[in-house]
This record gives C-alpha cells, sequence and structure tokens, in this order.
C-alpha cells in the first residue's frame, strides 16, 4: 500500500461527491488513517464514518486560524502525526470582473487562498519535528488559463495565489523533508459546478478536452495519492495538470 499507516488530514473532504471525499476514499484504501475536515453544515463525522473504521471527521472551518490551529492538534492529541495534508477546501462564483464586490472577493479568496495558508501553518510544526510531511494544495485549471469555466477572475486570482503560494512554501520547507506540491484539475463532476454548466457551453468544453469526457472525482484523487506519495518523493514545487488535455502547454 502506498500511504501505510500515514496520517492524512483532508479540507473540504465531507462532500461525497466531491474531490476530497474521492481522496479520503483512496487514501484510506492505501492504507491511511484519515482526517476529513469541513463546515459543520457538511457533516465532516458522517463522511469519515462512511471510509470505516479508524478515521476521523472534524468540524473546522478553513478560513479562521484558531479553527485550523485546534483541528491540527486535535489530530496530533488523537495520531500523533501528521504526514499529509490535502488543502483541498474550495468555493466558487460565476460572476464577470467588474461585478466583483469586496465581499465576494473575501469569500472566494479567504476559502482557497488564505485557508491553504492557515491549515498549512497548522500542520508545518508537526511534520517539521518529524521531519517528513507531503502538503497537496488543489489549485483549479482557472489559475492557468483565466478562468472561462464557471468560476469568476476572483476565483481565477484565489487558484493562482495557491500555485504561488504552494510553490513558495516547497521552496521554504524542503529542506526540513516537506514536499509542497499542486494539482491544477480541469471541469470535473462535481457538487460545485452541478446544473451549472448549460449544454451548448458543456458541448465546446468537450471540443476543447482531447481526452473527449469531463473528469470525475478519482481522475484527480488518483494524482494526489501520488503526490502525497513516496512514489513522489524527489518532486516539490510541482502542478500536476488533471484536465484531459484541456491545457496542453
Ligand atoms: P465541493 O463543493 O464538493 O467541495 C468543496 C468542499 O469545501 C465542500 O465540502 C465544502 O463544504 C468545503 N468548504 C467550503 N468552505 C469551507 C471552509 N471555510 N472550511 C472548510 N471546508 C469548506 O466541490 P469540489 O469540486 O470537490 O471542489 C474541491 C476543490 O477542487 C475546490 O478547491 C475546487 O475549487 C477545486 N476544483 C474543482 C474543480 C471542478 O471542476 N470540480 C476544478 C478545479 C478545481
Amino acid at each position: 500500500m502506498l500511504l501505510n499507516k500515514k496520517v492524512a488530514v483532508i479540507t473540504g473532504g465531507a462532500g461525497l461527491n466531491g474531490l476530497g471525499f474521492s481522496t479520503a476514499r483512496m487514501m484510506a484504501a492505501q492504507g491511511a488513517r484519515v482526517v476529513i475536515l469541513d463546515l459543520a453544515g457538511a457533516n465532516p463525522a458522517a463522511a469519515a464514518a462512511q471510509l470505516g473504521e479508524g478515521h476521523v471527521g472534524l468540524v473546522a472551518d478553513v478560513t479562521d486560524k484558531a479553527s485550523c490551529d485546534a483541528a491540527a492538534a486535535a489530530v496530533l492529541e488523537a495520531f500523533g502525526r501528521i504526514d499529509i495534508l490535502v488543502n483541498n477546501a474550495g468555493i466558487t462564483q460565476p460572476v464577470k470582473t467588474l461585478d466583483i464586490t469586496g465581499a465576494d472577493y473575501d469569500r472566494i479568496l479567504d476559502v482557497s487562498l488564505r485557508g491553504t495558508l492557515y491549515m498549512s501553518q497548522a500542520v508545518i510544526p508537526a511534520m517539521r519535528a518529524q521531519k517528513a510531511g507531503a502538503i497537496c494544495c488543489v489549485s483549479s485549471v482557472s489559475a492557468q488559463r483565466g478562468g472561462g469555466i464557471l468560476g469568476g477572475p476572483h476565483y481565477s486570482a484565489a487558484k493562482a495565489g495557491v500555485l504561488g503560494l504552494a510553490r513558495a512554501m516547497a521552496r521554504e520547507f524542503g529542506n526540513d523533508g516537506i514536499r509542497v506540491n499542486c494539482v491544477t484539475p480541469g471541469l470535473i463532476a462535481t457538487d460545485i459546478n452541478k446544473g451549472l454548466i448549460p449544454d451548448d457551453k458543456m458541448k465546446a468544453i468537450l471540443e476543447g478536452i482531447p481526452l473527449n469526457r469531463v473528469g470525475v472525482p478519482d481522475d484527480v484523487a488518483g494524482c494526489l495519492v501520488f503526490l502525497a506519495s513516496d512514489l513522489a518523493k524527489y518532486l516539490t514545487g510541482v502542478t500536476l495538470d488533471v484536465n484531459g488535455g484541456m491545457l496542453i502547454h
């Protein structure tokens, strides 16, 4: 198994149709003890229960530093270590540049970007003490191509910020044995976009995908398992494009 006895924390992992839960399931199948963090309304304990014995769900809001720190402390209390962090929590909003309000900007950037910073800050001291850790951040093809699928410009900016933050952390903590990498999913069928893309737009999107299909959560989860595992032990600061060829560059 690729992640035998590793302790993996996954933010935004409670949505059963989402990338985070798919990653939780795949990491558990690879031997990891999984901690799902999510908002109370998403019921992370119920999601973790679906993974079987030995996995945990905790309520945590990644935009709140105290909440991130408390979650990391609870994981350390329960398991004694944190080997993997998947910064997956994110929200989107289909809106154009001139319509973005300050509150919209704060909301979208706070979950993806501030949340990635706060959760990374919460786990890095433990990873540093262990001299080992893998942080995986879920960005988006929106960061690379300037949106154009669903999220607005503030979403592209948040996800581009995640790429920069991850690369900077990779540089800063490499010497501590901590690897930091990103995935940039293309269009993946989850609740975040369900029913929001009209048929004609979907047809145009598919014409631009060489593999000729929309992604499924497991497509991304497999890449996150790889990045978190020792198969990727000489990778840090990289971005894996998981988009069916939508953006070949
Ligand atoms: P999703 O809506 O199922 O998952 C997002 C999760 O984040 C939800 O469980 C939600 O409750 C949680 N969340 C929201 N705010 C939070 C907060 N403050 N604290 C903790 N958790 C919070 O959608 P998804 O498609 O699985 O999205 C997962 C990630 O993948 C997101 O970062 C998203 O931007 C990114 N992404 C998705 C796609 C896609 O096409 N689905 C493409 C590129 C990137």
